[in-house]
């Protein structure tokens, strides 16, 4: 038996990121890059103007004011998309949209609201600019060749359309781990089925299918084997053999009808731990097969759901190339006398914020057969081993949990 802190060290020192494949951007949302992209280009690609207006030579207006404009001809007209090959010369101006290119030999555009137009042809101008102004330099985002985003990024939508703006096409990431989910138990029905005498209702297999997407996983493989070694062993060949991450759910206790690790190690899966000084969740185990990491999870629907959240998604973090660790808060407990003994706790809680603090409520109904709690609430509160007693108001750590959009 192991405690908290060294089943997460065996875990990440088991947990590698998985081997990177090429992904159409478009398709890359929430992975995260396996080197480093370098611009395929300038951005800006030329000199654009940033509003609608006249491209002109800054000198041409050197002498312009309100009593005496001066009038410059217009050359034509460039709309972003044009790319005119027509040089600007003294005394002329070209009208530009926001995006169009600026013409070879202007220098500086002046808003469209700045100007009087008059017969099409000219245009009288009332100011003087600064060289320069309202013109989008061509690379002044980013130059070709420099470094766009580093390995390591996560692709979310805006790091995504940055990508786009530069011309990538495709990017190298870490892919999405296949993952596997075998509940086992003989007493479970499906919910919306009438549970024969004896039966209760399989609330793991929804909960953890949709936990996994929470994290952006779609399993490949769930499925429901009763407590029978054989077709247990048949299940989880199956799922060894095409998974990154089998998560196994039920019988990995002392039960007579637990058998989940017996089974798992016929198969050539190697244990590196099992049994974790906490609560709820002691009867954790976890183990390797070749590259294929195993959770086997404890059946109690509040034990397995808080041991996927604090062990499960730090690994499938791993394997898309994350760092593990996940959110952690602190806050002041809301709830008096909480005794400390030789396993973690984690409680079932609700964040609050008083005086501009963040309080945690610890809820009622800890036991890990009860889901209430862990429904309504919103955070673990994590109480480590020892021998004090936290009383109100004592700080404690806090992991929050997802779900609130
Ligand atoms: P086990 O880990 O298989 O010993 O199961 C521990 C407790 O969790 C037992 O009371 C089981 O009936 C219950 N349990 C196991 N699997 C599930 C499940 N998929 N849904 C709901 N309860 C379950
Ligand atoms: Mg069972």
């Amino acid at each position: 038996m192991i405690s908290v802190e060294q089943a997460r060290r065996l875990i990440f020192k088991n947990s590698f990121p998985l081997p990177p494949v090429p992904k159409p951007l478009p398709q890359a949302l929430g992975l995260v890059l396996a080197q480093d992209v370098k611009s395929p280009s300038d951005y800006p690609l030329y000199d654009v103007s940033a509003m609608d207006g006249y491209a002109l030579k800054a000198s041409d207006l050197r002498n312009a004011s309100q009593a005496k404009p001066v009038t410059l001809k217009v050359r034509g007209t460039q709309h972003a998309g044009d790319f005119l090959k027509k040089q600007l010369k003294t005394g002329e101006c070209f009208k530009v949209m926001t995006g169009g290119v600026i013409p070879a030999g202007a220098d500086s555009v002046l808003e469209r609201e700045l100007v009087v137009e008059r017969d099409g042809k000219t245009v009288a101008f009332y100011y003087t600019v600064v060289k320069g102004r309202n013109i989008r330099y061509r690379g002044e985002g980013i130059r070709k060749g420099a470094l766009a985003l580093k390995k390591g990024s996560q692709l979310h939508s805006r790091a995504i359309g940055f990508l786009a703006s530069l011309g990538v096409d495709t990017v190298q990431v870490y892919p999405r781990p296949k993952v596997g989910l075998v509940i086992t138990g003989n007493e479970l029905v499906k919910p919306g089925k009438k549970p024969k005498p004896g039966q209760i209702y399989n609330s793991n297999q929804w909960m953890l299918e949709t936990a996994l997407r929470e994290t952006g996983v779609e399993p490949v493989l769930s499925i429901l084997v009763p407590d029978q070694p054989q077709r247990l062993k048949t299940q989880l060949k199956k799922a060894l053999a095409s998974c990154d991450l089998v998560l196994l759910v039920g019988g990995v206790s002392v039960g007579d009808s637990d058998f989940s690790k017996p089974v798992l190690e016929s198969l050539g899966v190697n244990r590196i731990f099992w049994r974790v000084a906490q609560k709820p969740g002691f009867p954790l185990y976890f183990g390797k097969k070749s590259k294929t990491l195993v959770f086997g999870l404890p059946g109690n629907p509040a034990s397995a759901w808080i041991n996927f959240h604090e062990y499960v998604v730090p690994a499938l973090r791993v394997l898309q190339g994350l760092p593990p660790n996940m959110d952690r808060l602190e806050a002041k407990l809301d709830s008096g006398d909480i005794r400390q003994g030789w396993k973690t706790l984690f409680l079932k809680g609700r964040l609050d914020r008083k005086n501009g603090r963040l309080s945690a409520q610890v809820l009622e109904g800890q036991a890990s057969h009860l889901l209430k709690s862990l429904a309504e609430g919103d955070s673990l509160v994590v109480i480590p081993s020892g021998k004090g007693t936290l009383k109100k108001d004592a700080t404690v750590e806090i992991h929050p949990l997802p779900g609130k959009k």
